[in-house]
């Protein structure tokens, strides 16, 4: 799979069906694993944090979510696919898995939130089997993962704390936790549960996705001023000569 370097962190340049045929490969063969899904915050991050940008180059699949990476991807003339939104890939990965009758635990977000998540997706994919839910608020990660494999483990598991934290502790404890492939999916469970609503198609298609979010919830302001700053960055990156050819 070809990788595509935006600014150390090393991209997987495939579409939402291939990004999925791939975690499905992984799990049939029973490889463990786990996907990222870095946004340009993310991506931030881990341009001043070596150890955690290894942590991200660490996954089987790194998905571009986010219109921001798109976009420096293009500025370094080193084009990806389009992004991959975690959320999209979360729904697709769901559907087959409900038609292969795999399994999946959910972990994140407030207490009740992936009860509520995981009763909705059960009616929208019958097929699929949910072991267990746990909340995303434990005091240590060992809860976490006793939780998970006492429901006697899972094929996937979506893994929604937020960033830095699900990408750590999906590298913490892949080896400890009964599952093939771990998801980090930031807010994904917010949505499946409906106590959050993801953008208009229009603003999703426009790539307006962060403005939407931003208008619902204004206190993100301070995160979202990295998206500039990492622009920034990027067009820095290339005036210096060392982006490759536009
Ligand atoms: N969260 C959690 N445990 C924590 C901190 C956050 O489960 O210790 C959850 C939070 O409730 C939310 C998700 O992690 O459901 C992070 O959502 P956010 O919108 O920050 O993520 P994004 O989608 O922007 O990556």
């Amino acid at each position: 799979m070809k990788k595509v370097d935006i600014m150390g962190v090393q991209f997987d340049a495939v579409t939402l069906t291939q990004a999925v045929d791939q975690a499905l490969d992984q799990i049939r063969a029973g490889k463990k694993g786990y996907v990222v899904t870095p946004n340009p915050e993310i991506v931030y991050a881990a341009m001043d944090d070596p150890s955690f940008c290894e942590i991200v180059n660490r996954a089987s699949l790194v998905l571009a979510d986010g219109i921001g990476v798109v976009y420096a991807a293009k500025i370094l003339g080193r084009p990806l696919q389009g992004r991959v939104p975690g959320i999209d890939f979360a729904s697709l990965l769901m559907h087959r898995m409900s038609q292969n009758k795999l399994r999946l635990f959910l972990l994140g977000a407030k207490p009740g939130v992936a009860q509520k998540a995981a009763e909705n997706l059960q009616k929208k994919y019958p097929g699929l089997l949910i072991t267990g839910t746990k909340d995303g608020y434990f005091k240590e990660d060992r809860e976490a993962v006793e939780a998970v494999n006492a429901a006697g483990g899972a094929d996937v598991l979506f893994v929604c704390l937020g960033a830095p934290k699900q990408e750590k502790f999906m590298s913490s404890h892949l080896d400890a936790l009964n599952v093939t492939l771990c998801c980090g999916l930031g807010g994904s469970l917010d949505v499946f549960a409906g106590t959050v609503q993801r953008a208009p198609d229009l603003f999703v298609k426009l790539g307006l996705e962060w403005f939407y979010r931003l208008c619902k919830e204004p206190r993100r302001i301070g995160r979202m001023m990295k998206l500039p700053k990492f622009m920034l960055r990027v067009l820095g990156y290339k005036l210096s000569g060392k982006g490759g050819k536009a």
